[in-house]
């Protein structure tokens, strides 16, 4: 805890001097490149806490570095740091979880919407709950989806934070543009994605959101995008369930255009989560970064996040929301 709290402090010491000093740039997965920026005032507060041997190195590439998309990758960083951090572990139905769902609403509230938490019955008695919002532009919506749920003993940065906070800075960069008027978006935070007791396999509440949502809501969605495990690992993949419809995918790499880096298409068995939209008849299509080293550890923690990854695949959904793709498709 002591790590995080001195970490905690040389962020904030940085983001207060503000004043940086570049220190080199490195090759990124967007084709750009990345100034390493480091505050000279936010350096020395760090080194005060050396003498204890813990690490305590501000996540000089977080802040004040330049990912090559119009998202705010601070405010990002932010998000998964204090989910991982302040929440850490939530397991469906954990007292965890229902903070996870009050911080979106109130986050979401911070943007002028309003969040419905719905909850339902989980095998085993304990009460799930998914969240969601929508822009009230008119029209066929593009679904955003993300879990907030973690196996146990799971801070979990990566799975799913890093889709939870990649989703809320879309909404707010669609609505400080003026656009949420004009870009139908849902968001939905699912509560029980991972396995379950009681429950075979993944995706319980991606079930209970399909059965609970009514029909002219469910009418209305038009594409989805899972956004899951955003953070780290050597691939980026757009997976596409067999035998369904791949125009999500196709919707995805058309945004990009000759934009870098694209996910590489591949299909996958009928499984997971998101079997419940398209046995709903919605294109879906699953965006990560596969092969997590600390996936489902106590060491998927925000420190290793790689945040150029989660500025690709975050930037490849907004790009597909700013082209609307999904509305030209009906
Ligand atoms: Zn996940």
């Amino acid at each position: 805890m002591r790590a995080i709290h001195a970490a905690m402090a040389a962020l904030l010491a940085l983001a207060v001097v503000g004043c940086k000093v570049t220190t080199g740039t490195r090759a990124t997965p967007l084709g750009v490149s990345v100034e390493s920026t480091e505050a000279s005032e936010g350096t020395q507060v760090a080194m005060l806490d050396e003498g204890t041997g813990e690490s305590t190195s501000p996540p000089t590439t977080v802040v004040h570095a330049d990912y090559g998309t119009d998202l705010d990758m601070d405010a990002i960083s932010d998000m998964v740091i204090h989910i991982s951090t302040k929440i850490g572990p939530r397991p469906a139905g954990s007292k965890g979880l229902r903070r996870t769902a009050r911080w979106i609403r109130a986050e979401l509230a911070d943007l002028d919407y309003d969040a419905e938490i719905t909850e339902f019955t989980l095998p085993g008695e304990m009460t799930g709950m998914n969240v969601t919002a929508a822009t009230p532009a008119d029209g066929p919506r593009l679904v955003l989806a993300a879990h907030m749920d973690t196996v146990r003993d799971c801070p979990c940065a990566n799975d799913d934070a890093s889709g939870i906070a990649s989703m809320i800075e879309i909404l707010r960069l669609v609505k400080e543009r003026g656009l949420d008027t004009e870009i139908p978006l849902q968001l939905v935070f699912l509560g029980a994605e991972e396995e379950i007791e009681g429950f075979e396999g993944h995706g319980y509440s991606a079930i209970k959101l399909m059965e609970q949502m009514p029909e002219a809501e469910r009418a209305r969605m038009g594409a989805a995008i899972w956004l899951d495990k955003l953070g780290r690992g050597p691939d980026f993949l757009a997976l596409v369930i067999e035998g369904t419809d791949n125009s999500a995918s196709e919707m995805v790499l058309d945004a990009l255009g000759d934009g870098e880096p694209k996910p590489e298409v591949k299909t996958v068995p009928r499984w997971s989560e998101e079997m419940a939209f398209e046995d709903a008849g919605i294109p879906t299509v699953w965006l990560e970064w596969a092969k997590d080293r600390h996936l489902h550890k106590s060491t998927d923690t925000w420190e290793s996040i790689e945040w150029d990854h989660v500025a690709a695949a975050a930037d490849a959904t907004l790009k597909v929301a700013l082209a609307k793709a999904w509305v030209d498709a009906e």
